[in-house]
């Protein structure tokens, strides 16, 4: 087994183990912190790539509101 082999090999097995914790990699998401308008509470919120809004429900206080 070559060098190239091996390598393609470890990265295989690395998706594989991924896969399986059902651990994704999202590309493109941004996590934004939001804080709260009512309280004030920093929210980590993940958009979607392309969305410069989204609409997300405070941990805090459960108001929804949108993020920039
Ligand atoms: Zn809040």
């Amino acid at each position: 087994m070559d060098k190239q082999a091996m390598r393609e090999e470890a990265e295989r097995l690395m998706r594989e183990a991924m896969t399986r914790k059902g651990v994704t990699v999202k590309q493109g998401d941004t996590r934004i912190m939001a804080t709260c308008g009512k309280c004030g509470a920093q929210n980590k919120v993940s958009a979607p790539k392309g969305t410069s809004r989204v609409k997300y429900t405070c941990k805090e206080c459960g108001v929804e509101q949108m993020a920039l």
